[in-house]
């Protein structure tokens, strides 16, 4: 009898899933699919915090299906050889997936798509991680918004209950929609099989935020001494381990500013799927050429938390031991790195790019361009945070900062990498000459 695969990517979930959704209702029994891709792993380091996330989420997920009368196939491989497998091994009707809006995960979808078209198999792909995706929210003039109020507005006005609405996978979820593993295939690969050890770090449990952090987001979310002083969703966001429509129908009821920054998400991935090239490029292209300095020791600096700008420190020294960063302390940390010492936005972003959990290349991409100033949105590239002035109004009784630089205020403290004012002054004048 023939199959078909859903396969999970940024959607490890069993609930409210839009593709898998469609896969029980297309008639094959359908066999849930998850592939450790050996090319996204192997740069990785080996005590990765992010390979125990998946790999817990992936069995969790193994353990369900096996409750609800099927099973769970997971691979280690090349994404490609390892369909070329799986055509030998399953009889199989079609494919099933959600989109990814990534440039490479578009190049590898295109290419897997190919290899099933080419053996008579179906490849369906579906809009799961986001509301709007792609082209949904345009300009009057038929154009992607590069202004975020614009798109903002637009995206809430089109925005009606049927766009929040849960799919029913999991009501469909049931012995009569699925496939099993065969037998060879019951064993999955351990983290020790993948080439990982090991390392838990803490994420909030994949349910929807309590209701009094939602209700007083807007006047705690900026205070990175408050914990949790915003949701800590991203990471569920991130790996599809809470639906993004239950996340946002909430935030719908209860808090529009919440409501909003979550649109960020939609903006950065709309973004980056107009302008893939923009991962490694400034959006504007008058920021192209920036004579971005070179200072490997104060960069180093920068990442260890040893600037001797504390608000600065403390998030970086938050970041390197837990994986997260609230957003006002990543906007301070990053305005630093980019505007006080001068260095390129992508480097910050890389190091970003390793150590966070929830980290996310449209996201990360589009918050380090957009406090950089070489967006295409309305960030000015003269807009510096000051890390004094923002400790003053976000951490005023230094709560935060003595949490994560212990020896603030005693001799042992860093002295500061660049005095603020010539840092400032530095970076104008560098960005006034490198503009074209
Ligand atoms: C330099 C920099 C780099 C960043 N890199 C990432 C990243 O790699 N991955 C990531 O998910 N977020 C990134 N952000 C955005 C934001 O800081 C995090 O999403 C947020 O801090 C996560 O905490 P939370 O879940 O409690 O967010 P909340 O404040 O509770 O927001 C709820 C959700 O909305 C989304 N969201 C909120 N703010 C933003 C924003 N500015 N841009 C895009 N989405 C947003 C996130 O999915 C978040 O989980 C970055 C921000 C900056 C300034």
């Amino acid at each position: 009898m023939k199959i078909t695969l859903f396969w999970h990517r940024r959607d490890l979930r069993f609930t409210d899933n839009a593709g898998l959704a469609a896969a029980l209702q297309a008639g094959a029994p359908v066999l849930p699919l998850f592939i450790y891709d050996a090319d996204i792993l192997a740069p990785l380091p080996p005590d990765d915090a992010r390979l125990t996330f998946i790999h817990h989420h992936v069995e969790r997920l193994a353990h369900e299906a096996h409750e609800a009368g099927g099973g769970l196939l997971a691979r280690h491989g090349q994404v490609l050889a390892v369909f070329q497998q799986l055509l030998q091994d399953y009889d199989l009707q079609a494919v099933y997936t959600n989109e990814d809006y990534e440039p490479a995960a578009i190049a590898r979808d295109t290419a897997v798509a190919k290899l099933l078209y080419a053996h008579d198999v179906e490849f369906h792909a579906f809009k799961d991680q986001v509301i709007f995706a792609k082209d949904e929210v345009l300009t009057k003039n038929g154009k992607p918004p590069k202004v975020f109020g614009a798109y903002s507005k637009t995206w809430q006005a089109q925005a009606t209950d049927a766009d929040f609405q849960a799919h029913p996978s999991a009501r469909l979820f049931t012995k009569e929609h699925l496939a099993r593993p065969h037998r060879a295939d019951a064993a999955r690969p351990s983290l020790k099989d993948l080439g990982f050890e090991p390392h838990e770090q803490y994420t909030p449990p994949a349910q929807p935020p309590p209701a009094a952090v939602v209700k007083h987001y807007h006047q705690t979310r900026d205070f990175p001494a408050l914990e949790p002083g915003s949701t800590r969703m991203s990471v569920h966001l991130r790996f599809g381990t809470l639906s993004v429509r239950e996340l946002m129908r909430q935030a719908r009821r209860e808090n529009s500013k919440l409501l909003n920054e979550m649109i960020w998400r939609d903006f950065f991935m709309m973004l980056l799927w107009h302008f893939p090239h923009t991962a490694t490029e400034a959006y504007d292209p008058r920021m192209r050429h920036l004579p971005w300095r070179d200072a490997p020791a104060e960069f180093q600096a920068w990442c260890e938390g040893r600037t001797g700008q504390p608000f600065v420190d403390a998030g970086m020294r938050q970041l390197n031991a837990t994986g997260y960063l609230p957003n006002r302390a990543r906007i301070v940390a990053a305005s630093y790195l980019c505007k006080h010492l001068f260095i390129d936005w992508q480097l910050g972003e890389r190091y970003f790019a390793e150590k966070l959990l929830d980290y996310d290349l449209s996201n990360n991409v589009g918050n380090w361009q957009w406090v950089a100033g070489t967006g295409a949105i309305a960030a000015p590239w003269f807009r510096i945070f000051n890390p004094e002035s923002q400790q003053k109004q976000y951490d005023p009784t230094f709560a935060y900062i003595k949490k994560w630089v212990p020896e603030y205020g005693t001799p042992k403290y860093a002295k500061p990498l660049v005095d603020l004012q010539f840092g400032r002054d530095r970076a104008l004048q560098l960005f006034r000459e490198g503009r074209q």
